[in-house]
């Protein structure tokens, strides 16, 4: 039968008799997962898809490091495997599953991961100068799961996440044999997992890897790049995402590739936790509101201007910003605006942290503004939930965006998305120009090119339409009620899924 096409035949006994038999089993890698251990969006999405994906019939288990933090989070993890060494160490797995119902497989190697603070960075800010082991000691797990290491559960598909799990594809192709299909996702090009060419040796693969079919890149060895050849099919987090990445301009070194892998190449729009970030049950907002009744919306306004030193303003249109502060973001084309965008009746609630100069420019900018700008340093996930369930608008000014998720929260919260039209703010806000308005499609902002001057035209609309009250209003019912769950993306995956397992050899 059709839905059953490119499911592998050892899973083909168990049909029809129980679903748990025939699900396909899919084995996802990942160094990040929420609400485990989180530095960006690619944690919501290891986090969510494996849980979308259960009622389509995927039995999914997560293969991360087991940070301090996760083995924290989880201390009833049992072993269910282990090596002598692996990069220096022995190394144990532990399976584990999370209160939401995640099934997980940890690598336990405190040599590699029990590290504090930032999963990533050493306590001078840099990278630890072992990552490309770290996460290769990930991926050869994987490789050795999806070759049979535990001998109750073998994936059909191995799904790679970002440069992280790279390698695994590269791995399972050059073993040789049968082997599970694989599929890697990019959530951002710009980190690619680059070494140079002396540490190739370290990621134990064959000589003639090393070669511009395989995983050489500049002179080195790109952990990403590995993925990008070698698995089985691609995607990446947006359509628009998806195209870019074939450009020169935004394709980081790797476009050829990509336009060479692009019939392999799909853009999967990512979804929010729903549970999770939903106006009607949030306990960080002073009260609940949804597309029905959005009027309490204004008691988190009210609360979110106290918390920041705000005047309290209920008229007054405020903008807020969630985001890491890199020069991705575009946070330094908000700060360039300031001076015009305070001419206005505005005020700006920032949270972020991240390049030093960007901090000390917000800090600076909320100190001579106090009352108009409120800026909170540091990562909040209380705080941001207070900031999207209390402004009325959200800039998303990046220069570059995979997909985005500050964007689709802001939908979920009214909080009428203000974005650059590049990537995944592209495909998800329906921008608010007189045909949409007309046709009540629109559902936020967009702005091109991606220039201070831009934004502030795009500022200048917004506050139009916000002094507008019945059209602001329609059009923030419009956002609250789009599909931004991870029902329709965890379908597409679906169907990636079963593609994958339609070319795999042998
Ligand atoms: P990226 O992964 O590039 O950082 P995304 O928009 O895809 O950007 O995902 C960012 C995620 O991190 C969102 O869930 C956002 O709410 C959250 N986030 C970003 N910065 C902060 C912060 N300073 N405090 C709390 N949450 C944050």
């Amino acid at each position: 039968p059709a839905q059953d096409e490119g499911l592998p035949r050892r899973c083909e006994e168990g049909r029809g008799k129980k679903k748990e038999a025939s699900a396909m089993r899919v084995l996802s890698v990942t160094p990040e997962f929420f609400p485990l251990v989180k530095t960006g969006g690619l944690a919501d999405v290891a986090g969510a898809l494996p849980l979308a994906l259960a009622p389509l019939g995927v039995n999914a288990r997560t293969l991360l490091p087991a940070y301090p933090a996760v083995r924290a989070a989880l201390p009833d993890a049992t072993p269910v495997a282990g090596l002598d060494e692996l990069y220096g160490g022995p190394v144990r797995l532990l399976q584990a599953a999370t209160d939401e119902g995640a099934e997980l497989l940890l690598l336990d190697a405190p040599h590699l991961y029990d590290r504090p603070g930032n999963i990533y960075l050493a306590p001078t800010g840099s990278d630890w100068p072992d990552n490309h082991r770290r996460f290769a000691a990930l991926c050869r797990v994987a490789q050795l799961i999806g070759s049979g290491l535990l001998p109750d559960w073998q994936p059909d598909l191995v799904h790679g996440h970002d440069w992280q799990a790279g390698l695994a594809a590269a791995y399972l192709a050059l073993a040789g044999g049968p082997r599970p299909a694989t599929v890697l996702t990019v959530h951002n090009l710009a980190f690619q997992g680059w070494v140079p060419a002396a540490s190739f040796v370290e990621l134990g693969l064959p000589a003639t890897a090393f070669a511009i079919e395989g995983v050489e890149y500049y002179g080195g060895a790109g952990m990403l790049k590995a993925g990008l050849y070698f698995a089985d099919r691609l995607s990446t987090v947006s359509p628009t995402y998806a195209r870019e990445i074939q450009t020169p301009e935004h394709g980081m070194g790797l476009d050829g590739l990509m336009r060479a892998r692009a019939g392999d190449l799909v853009g999967i729009t990512n979804g929010i936790d729903t549970e999770v970030w939903d106006p009607a049950r949030d306990p960080h907002l002073a009260a609940p509101y949804s597309a029905a009744d959005p009027a309490p919306k204004a008691a988190s306004k009210a609360a979110l201007q106290a918390r920041l030193g705000l005047e309290q303003r209920p008229q007054t249109c405020m903008f807020c910003i969630v985001s890491r502060f890199t020069q991705q973001k575009g946070i330094d084309l908000v700060l360039e605006a300031l001076p015009t965008l305070l001419g206005y009746d505005t005020q700006l609630a920032v949270l972020g942290s991240g390049e030093p100069v960007l901090e000390q420019g917000w800090a600076a900018a909320a100190a001579a503004h106090p009352g108009r700008i409120g800026y909170v340093s540091g990562y909040d996930e209380p705080l941001s939930h207070l900031m999207q369930g209390g402004a009325d608008a959200i800039l998303v000014p990046s220069r570059f965006e995979p997909c985005g998720l500050t964007q689709l929260i802001g939908l979920r919260y009214g909080t009428l998305p203000v974005v650059a039209r590049v990537g995944g703010l592209a495909d998800t806000v329906i921008d608010a120009n007189e045909a949409a308005l007309a046709d009540e499609v629109a559902t936020g902002i967009q702005f091109a090119p991606v220039t201070a001057l831009a934004l502030i035209e795009a500022v200048h609309r917004t506050m139009a339409l916000f002094a507008n009250p019945d059209a602001w209003a329609a059009t923030v019912r419009r956002a609250m009620t789009r599909d931004v769950g991870w029902t329709r993306a965890a379908q597409h995956y679906l169907a990636l899924y079963r593609d994958a397992l339609r070319r795999v050899p042998g």
